[in-house]
Parts: structure tokens; sequence; C-alpha cells
């Protein structure tokens, strides 16, 4: 038991609270201070009786949130006091009329699209897909209901020690497969960073643990270099009385370590470990010739690789981020990134959407906001409520990280979609009917059909007949999300209309077998027929892809009783499999830690001392992936309550399946050293072995079946001492989705 020095908390509630007025105040207005010393009292009184996980009082937390809001995010008054009050609604008595009354309309919108939805969702619904799409039927109206949410996550990630393992794997996986793309799209960099920084800590421990300790370690000689580098150009930029401020900057721990995995290489071989930051203060009119006077400069005295020139002050990203990025080559021989840009753009990059608001008015200038025509679209596609809530976060998410690609209409109007999109997006983000109706394109000049990727400075023309409609295979072709929904729901009209022709068939054929029609009965034709949903069998119907001679079948099969598909619950789910459990494995699963049956997910391999999760699939039982395995953040945070924990509780003599990726320089012998420690000296059995020995690098994939990460650390080792391997790694197969 810890005991609570209550007077030195509250005197530390005080200061925390003080320091966020002192934060906010140069931008406080008549009466705000007020409302947030309101807000601050109400939250305080409403939470006094909680703690968090750590013991810490609760209202910390709120605090924390609005400070994230007023210093990383530069949000004023209404979002600090929704700050203050984000969690009240859900957590106490207080109701959400109260706070309309106290605070006001906007205050109470922005909390409500706080409040988590509760209640049962169906069965393929998820609580965190819905919540996730009411928080953003409320950005439509008011962004600041994400903005504030990102704080709040941030926060939570910023704690999670003390939380227990399978809330952190819920959190962390939501983050990474939501909220970091999320506030990518916004423009907080900052943010994006450190949460996906802090999603690897979380995840994958010890590499991040390694990373930043080297980050750490090279600090003093990276400074070293970054001095003499900038020495000539800071000198050049005196002469010409350029204003400026100068930093290198390490690259996030998961950028990094993004690099290190996608291109094989360890921490020593990242070369863009850093990147130097020039930032002007000029005037808005002179921004653009500043920065490039400054590429001028930087270029003469170093040369720059020409693929890497990024002009983002020309045409700015759609998530509002300006900036003039080169690589040139050190006099040391390695490669240098230079990032130049102006003070309000250094600003917008770090507080996003925000920043980009305050510097908007004012400028009147042509400037068209990427920003606005994104959140356009995300209004737009909240329109299409008919998906469901799963779907439309997949959708939405697809849409959050792509890179854009930047076209133009014939009269010469700039289009920016995401990356990879097609001529048929193209044609629906004109309008519905010219995408419903489109048989292809012109670009430039020249006949494309509709699936044409589009390239950075196309010139479309879209081209359409009376006589085109949308089929199936056109959601292949469209990447964003308007075409595509836009698509589904002319499929699903169509569907409607054969949906209603089945019916009819269906009830004509029952009244022949003198059987009275209700929803019971198309239920059981349902299942008797396999179908998901009574729809999906009246279209069959409709289009003849059931026959409706095949009815007759129910007849036979009355007297047996069909299974019923029911709504189900976790704990159904556990129950059902807990009963065909033969109780011989070594995995634990469920909160009581019982031995139930599983079986291992073919998409990452776990393998004893893996760190692991459960998951209850329709068909299958009880899957266990890893907890690092490609899929688990759509699984953990679209599939929260079919999530089970599982932990390994010891190592036995079962075989596991592994996959191993062997290279080096290939000489006569060198196969058979390896597969001979693999069969003989380790008794391990290998699947399969597939290896390439091009140009004479040896590069071997092994799938094999060993017991426990750390025999498989043991073999690993024996194989690196092979004369001419050069490293084995374990890798996942991640073709499959499991
Ligand atoms: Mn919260």
């Amino acid at each position: 038991m810890i005991t609570v020095d209550i007077e030195e908390e509250r005197k530390e509630i005080i200061r925390r609270y003080r320091r966020l007025l002192r934060r906010a105040k140069p931008f406080l207005k008549d009466n705000d201070a007020k409302l947030i010393k309101k807000a601050f009292n109400t939250s305080l009184e409403a939470h006094k009786e909680m703690r968090r996980k750590s013991g810490e009082p609760y209202i910390y937390h709120p605090l924390a949130v609005a400070q994230i809001c007023v210093d990383e995010i530069g949000l004023g008054t209404t979002s600090i006091v929704a700050a203050l009050l984000h969690d009240v609604v859900e957590d106490t008595e207080i109701e959400l009329e109260e706070i309309e009354a106290d605070f006001g309309p906007k205050v109470a919108k922005i909390i409500d699209g706080l409040t988590k939805i509760s209640g049962v969702f169906d069965h393929g619904s998820s609580q965190q897909a819905e919540n996730f799409r009411k928080m953003l039927l409320t950005l439509s109206e008011d962004v600041r209901v994400i903005l504030v949410k990102l704080a709040d996550r941030l926060h939570n990630m910023r704690t999670l020690g003390s939380m227990p393992r399978h809330k952190q794997l819920k959190i962390i996986s939501e983050t990474i497969y939501l909220y970091a793309p999320l506030a990518h799209r916004l423009g907080l960099y900052a943010i994006k960073s450190e949460l996906e920084d802090l999603w690897l800590k979380y995840t994958e421990t010890e590499v991040y643990n390694e990373i930043a300790s080297k980050i750490a370690e090279s600090k003093s000689s990276r400074s070293r270099f970054i001095r003499s580098f900038l020495l000539p150009i800071q000198d050049e930029m005196n002469k010409s009385g350029l204003k400026y401020e100068v930093k290198g900057r390490p690259k996030s721990i998961h950028s990094i370590w993004n690099k290190m995995k996608k291109q094989n290489i360890p921490f020593e071989e990242v070369y863009d470990l850093f990147a130097i930051r020039i930032t002007l203060d000029t005037d808005y009119d002179n921004e653009k010739a500043a920065c490039w006077h400054v590429y001028s400069i930087v270029t003469d005295f170093y040369k720059p690789n020409p693929d890497r020139l990024r002009d983002w002050i020309s045409t700015p990203k759609g998530n509002g981020y300006e900036s003039l990025h080169t690589t040139v080559m050190s006099k040391t021989g390695k490669w240098v990134e230079v990032q130049i840009r102006t003070k309000r753009m250094d600003e917008i990059a770090e507080k996003g959407y925000a920043a980009h608001w305050k510097y908007k008015d004012g400028m009147g200038s042509s400037h068209e906001s990427g920003l606005e025509q994104w959140i356009g679209h995300v209004r737009e596609m909240l329109q299409q409520n008919d998906t469901s809530a799963i779907e439309f976060v997949d959708d939405f998410r697809a849409n959050l990280f792509h890179d854009e690609v930047f076209v133009f209409t014939p009269k010469g109007d700039l289009k920016i979609l995401p990356f990879g999109a097609t001529a048929l997006d193209f044609a629906f983000d004109i309008h519905t009917e010219v995408g419903a109706k489109c048989l292809g394109a012109k670009v430039n000049n020249k006949l494309v059909p509709i699936n044409y990727e589009l390239k950075n400075g196309d010139q479309v023309e879209i081209l359409t007949s009376i006589k085109q409609k949308p089929n199936e295979d056109w959601l292949h072709f469209a990447v964003t999300s308007k075409a595509k929904s836009k698509i589904k729901d002319t499929l699903k009209e169509a569907k409607k209309i054969a949906a209603i022709d089945g019916k009819e068939i269906v009830k004509r054929k029952l009244k022949q077998m003198k059987i009275p029609f209700d929803g019971d009965i198309a239920n059981q034709l349902r299942a008797l027929f396999d179908e998901k949903t009574v729809t999906d069998f009246y279209y069959k119907v409709g289009k003849g892809l059931i026959d409706p001679a095949e009815i007759r079948r129910y007849k036979e099969l009355k007297t047996v009783k069909t299974p019923e598909k029911t709504k189900r619950t976790e704990r159904s789910y556990t129950d059902d499999i807990k009963k065909v459990s033969p109780s011989h494995d070594i995995l634990l699963i469920g909160e009581d830690m019982d031995r139930v049956d599983y079986k291992l997910a073919k998409c990452c391999n776990p393998i004893p001392g893996d760190d692991v999760f459960g998951f209850v699939t329709v068909n299958e039982g009880i899957k266990v992936h890893r907890t690092t395995c490609p899929n688990a953040p759509e699984l953990l945070s679209n599939h929260g309550n079919r999530i089970v924990k599982s932990k390994w509780m010891s190592q036995q003599q079962t075989a596991f399946l592994a996959s191993l990726r062997i290279i080096g320089t290939d000489r006569v012998g060198l196969i058979r050293d390896v597969t001979d420690i693999i069969s003989r000296e380790l008794k391990v059995n290998m699947r399969s072995i597939t290896i390439d020995t091009e140009t004479g690098i040896f590069d071997g994939t092994i799938v094999l079946y060993i017991n426990s990460t750390k025999h498989l650390d043991q073999l690993i080792k024996k194989l690196e001492k092979v004369n001419g391997v050069m490293k084995v790694t374990r890798f996942d197969e991640t073709s499959e989705n499991d």
C-alpha cells in the first residue's frame, strides 16, 4: 500500500493547472481564463475519487491532454475546455446536457464526439470501429474532436507503462493502425513520430532500446559532423544577410527501424540517420525566392542528388506540408538530407492543422488547401453511411497514408488524388455521374483504359458512354474511397433489385410447397444454403445462382435442426472452444489462462517464447498470432472483442514452423554445410529450402520445425559461423492473411 500525501498532491495539481494557464495566456481573450477555470474545477470535482492505473490522481490526465493541445498542437480555449472535460461524460455522473448548459454547444459537441458509444454490437461489427466512425462524424463539423482525441491518445501512449499487457496491445495497435496515420494526414509530424516510436517501444522493446542508445552514442560525432558541414553554408548565408536557424535532427527511431528492416541493413549502414534543417525568417512574399537562394548556396558547396530533390513549396502536400528538400554529397562521402523552409512552414510542419489555419487568414492567397479538400472528402465519405463500420475504417485508413499524385483537368485545373489513383478515380472525383459512365480516358491525348494509373503532371480527359455501368471489377480499379463507395452504392442498388426478384421467387416456391412464408423460414433457408445474409440468399435466387428447385431440399431437412447463427459474445466463443479442447497443449488462453484448443496462424508462425495473442476466428476456433505479426494491428484494433489473452507456459518438445533467410557468398559445399547443421547437429526438420545463387551471392530461404525461440537462436548462431555465411535472419511469410 502506497501512502499518499494528499496535501502535496493538491499542490501538484494546482502547479500543473497554473502551468497550463501560463502557456495558454498569450492567446486568451475576454472570459477565456474564467471558462478554463470553470472547466478545470468541474473536471477536478467529477474525477476526485478516481486514480489512474499508475496511482496518480486522475485529473493529471485531462490536464496533460489540455497541455498537449496548447503546446504541441497550438489549440485555443474551446479545445482546452474540451480537453479538460473529455472523460467526464464517459467516466462520471455528469451528463452531456449539463456540459452544454455550462459550456455551450460547441464544447458539448466535441465532448460528445470523444465519448465512446456503449452498448451491444452486431457480430462482425466492432466497437472500436463504431467509435471511430462516430468520432469522424463529428470531425466533419469540428476538426477539434480529432485533435483533442490525438492529444488524449498521445498522453495515454506516454503513460502506457502502468497498463496491463493486453490493454497495452489493444492501445498500441489502434495507435499504429489509425491514430498515427491520422496525425500524419493532419500534418502533425511531431505527434505522428512520437506515436510510432512509442508503438515500437512496446512492440519491439529490445530493438527500440538498441536504436535509442545508438542514437545517443553517436550524438557528439554527429554534432561535430554537422558543424563542419554547415560552416561554409552559414558563412555564405551571413554574407547575404539572411536571418535563419539551423538544426541537425535525428530521424525518428521508428523510421530508422523501418529502413533497417526494408533494406535489411544494420543501424550503422542507415545513411540518412539525421537531416539538417535550415529555417529562414523572412516575409511571406519573399518565402519562395529565399528558400531557393539557400538551395543555391548549399549546392554551391555540395553536389546534390538530382533524384532526391523535393519541392513542396511550389506544390504543398495534401496535408499542408511545405518545404524544400535536397540530398547532397558531403566531403566525407556521406549523403546528407537538407531541408529548407521558413518559420511559417516549420510551424505548419510541426503543428499541422491548427497552425495552418492561423496563417491562412490574412494571406489571402490562391493557396489551395489540400487539408480543406481532404476534410471535404471525409464529409462525403461519411454521408454514405451504408457501409459497415469496419469497411468504413478500412477505406478511410487506406486514404490516410497515401502520398499524392498531382494531375490536371483539360482546362488546367489541378486535382490532387492519392498515389496509385486511376483514371476511374479521377472520373469519380469530377462527378459521380461521370464516374458511373466512364468508358476510358485520354491522358495527354493518348487513349487509356479506366484502370490506367495516373502519374504526376498527367492531363486527363474522361470519356463517357450512357450505356456504361459499374461492375464488380471496378472495385479493383479504384483506390479512392469516394470512387469505391459510389461503385459499391450502385452495385448494392443492382443487388437490391435482384434480391427483390429473388424474394418473390422464394415466396412463390414456398406457396407451392404449402409452407407459410416468414422471417424465420427465410433465415433457415439462408442457413441451408450457407449464405451470410438473407439478402445474399435472395440475390442469388434472383440472379439464378441458386436454382429455385433446390428450395425443395428445405422440406426434407426440415426435421433436422438447422444450425442457428446467433449473435455471439466473446464469452460464448471461448466457451464453445473450451468444450472441444483436448487440453494437451502448452499455450494458455483467455482471462483464466486455460488450456484450450488453438491453431497457429500461418501469417506469422508463432513459436513458444514469442509474445502472442489469440484471435477468435469465425470458423476455425482460436488462431494464435505473434504480436509483431503484420496482421496484428488490423486484428487488434478492428476486432478487439475477439482477442483473447494468450501466453506460453513452458517449452516442450513440440515443433513449430519458422522461416530463416541465409545470405552469404556462394562456394562449393556451402549448402551441404548449412543443411548438415540443421539436420544433424541440431536435429531439426526442414520443411522446405529454396536457394538462389545469382552472381556469386548465396540467398537461401529455409522453412523448418524448431522447438522454441531459444532453440532458434542457437541454430542461427551456428549457421552464422559457417564459412561464407554473412547473415541469418528470421522472417515472416506475409503472403498469407490468416
Ligand atoms: Mn482520456
